[in-house]
């Protein structure tokens, strides 16, 4: 009995990290497209399967893509309150490592072409002032 609480539990926690990570229009996702426009960028692009990695947000004419990515599924070091599914985690880890091996191999191959590239983490759009500041260093580039 102790051992299903614990399996539903932690098959309720993937379903939510699945939410979180997988979809697209996430909600940092939505922040930082609705930073964008209050900075005055609005002439974004959404994940354009013709670039590399398929960035959320692209402004093509600039060559400047940004990545908003969920800290879990991609690896971040931040011990946010993300936390790691006790279960599975032969199959949780081997995919985080490959999502962050893609994520650099994408990175690097945007910039080959010229392109600016900025990734914004889950745990980034938790302090929007902050936020706010990287985006307009990055954008008004
Ligand atoms: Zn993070």
């Amino acid at each position: 009995m102790g051992r299903l609480m614990v399996d539903r539990m932690s098959a309720n926690e993937r379903s939510n990290q699945m939410r979180l990570i997988k979809s697209k229009n996430t909600k940092p996702e939505l922040l930082v497209r609705r930073l964008c426009r209050q900075l005055g960028y609005k002439g974004y692009r959404l994940h354009r399967k013709d670039l590399h990695g398929k960035p959320d947000i692209a402004f093509i004419g600039k060559k400047q893509a940004i990545f908003v990515h969920g800290c879990f599924w991609h690896g971040h070091d931040c011990h946010g309150k993300v936390r790691m599914p006790k279960t599975r985690q032969d199959y949780w880890l081997p995919k985080i490592s490959r999502n962050k091996a893609r994520d650099e191999e994408c990175l690097a191959l945007l910039k080959e072409e010229g392109w600016k590239v900025l990734v914004v983490w889950e745990c980034e759009t938790k302090k929007p002032d902050a936020l706010v500041a990287k985006l307009e260093a990055f954008l008004s580039g």
